[in-house]
């Protein structure tokens, strides 16, 4: 059922493939927005059809602990249940209750949940487990993170603990139904180039249908996801998507990522930073565009504001008739203006927050179908 074909070349490493699931094929590189409590903050499933979103992400630990994965199962897992019939893709947990700093063991993580301060257990095929109830298109192993600035000691520890962990949820997988759900290894070592090698080559090993990079790094630290990326490219093998966790704060990001030869990225960021009245606005150009006499082509997003995005909340858009983007082809450009928005946001009226949402989404998603497009020109 899962298969992954390259079908074009990119700037720099990058390519197009399909991934092929059982809700369809995905075209990448393709962003997917993060619906953490099985919803798109704020956007309507139908909304995400319109702006092109073919793959979502929805977060194992939260819906573990609400409404519990039996729940969603009995309901007919995620798809139905939110009525969403392309692709889903479910994260372990294995991020959240590092980030809870969970105590860890061989044998998996005791946390207290962030909702009731509850004592719950996660391991390999507690996770696998939940994640087969929920019944995601992708599933991720259960990993152990590490953050951006870890010891050679702290990085190796986690990643024997990550090896150690992939081994025991490819077997509770199998005891599934592998055609229907596709396990992706996840890459740990944080930013120490023989432990990220020795990682890659364990994980290509054991021959997951998709491989995917993790830590704290990943995303967060847009330089050391490049070294990380560039350390490693050699080992990843052709016909494997490849996905960067957590990875697509600004639309320039997500460019350099496609660059390095990444197909698959998530960030919670583009909705988040809406919400908080930062709306992307800029274009994707081609410099040195294949023909070009000198130098390799390379994506740039240009954008008259810092950060690539504007402040809706400030006054110098109280009475701007343009669209928050003059080249963005989402609802809320087509149909309202900067100054709309801005009173939305002002006197924070829920509409502001879809519209928002919605464009920023849009934004990401654009970007790489206009790198896409101005590299086949
Ligand atoms: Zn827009």
């Amino acid at each position: 059922m899962f298969e992954f074909k390259v079908t074009g070349k990119l700037a720099g490493r990058g390519r197009t493939g399909v991934f092929t699931t059982p809700h369809g094929d995905v075209h990448t590189p393709v962003f997917m927005p993060v619906g953490t409590h099985a919803s798109v903050k704020s956007v309507n499933p139908a909304d995400l059809v319109k702006i092109k979103a073919q793959i979502i992400l929805a977060n194992n630990y939260h819906l573990f602990l609400r409404p519990g994965s039996d729940i969603i199962a009995k309901m007919g897992g995620l798809h139905s249940f939110m009525n969403w019939d392309k692709p889903i893709l479910t994260d372990s947990g294995g991020f959240q209750v590092w980030s809870l700093k969970g105590n860890t063991s061989p044998d998996g993580v005791e946390f207290r949940s962030h909702l009731d301060g509850s004592l719950n257990f996660l391991s390999p095929e507690i996770a696998i487990d939940s994640e087969v109830k929920l019944g995601a298109d992708i599933i991720m192993a259960f990993d152990q993170c590490t953050k951006d600035t870890a010891t050679v000691d702290e990085a190796r520890t986690a990643v024997e603990l990550t090896q150690n962990w992939l081994l025991r949820s490819i077997k509770e997988w199998k005891k599934h139904d592998p055609e229907k759900q596709a396990l992706f290894g996840i890459i740990q070592g944080a930013l120490h180039e023989n432990i990220r090698r020795e990682a890659t080559q364990f994980v290509v090993d054991q021959d997951t249908p998709g491989i995917a990079l993790g830590g704290e790094t990943i995303g967060f630290n847009m330089a050391g996801t490049k070294q990380v990326v560039d350390w490693i490219a050699d080992l990843l093998p052709e016909n494997k998507p490849r996905y960067t966790m957590g990875l697509g704060l600004r639309p320039s990001d997500v460019l350099t990522a496609i660059t390095l030869g990444i197909d698959m990225f998530d960030c919670v960021a583009p909705t988040r930073l809406a919400r908080n009245g930062a709306l992307y606005t800029g274009k994707v150009v081609i410099k040195n565009a294949v023909g070009a006499q000198h130098g390799a082509p390379e994506y740039h997003f240009e954008s008259e504001y810092s950060n690539e995005r504007i402040n809706i909340g400030n006054k110098q858009f109280e009475t701007d008739a343009k669209p928050i983007d003059s080249d963005c082809d989402c609802d809320t450009c087509q149909h309202f203006t900067r100054a709309y928005l801005h009173h939305l946001f002002r006197t924070k009226e829920l509409l502001y927050y879809s519209l928002a949402s919605v464009h920023n989404l849009r934004m990401m998603i654009k970007t790489i179908e206009d790198a896409i497009a101005l590299s086949s020109k």
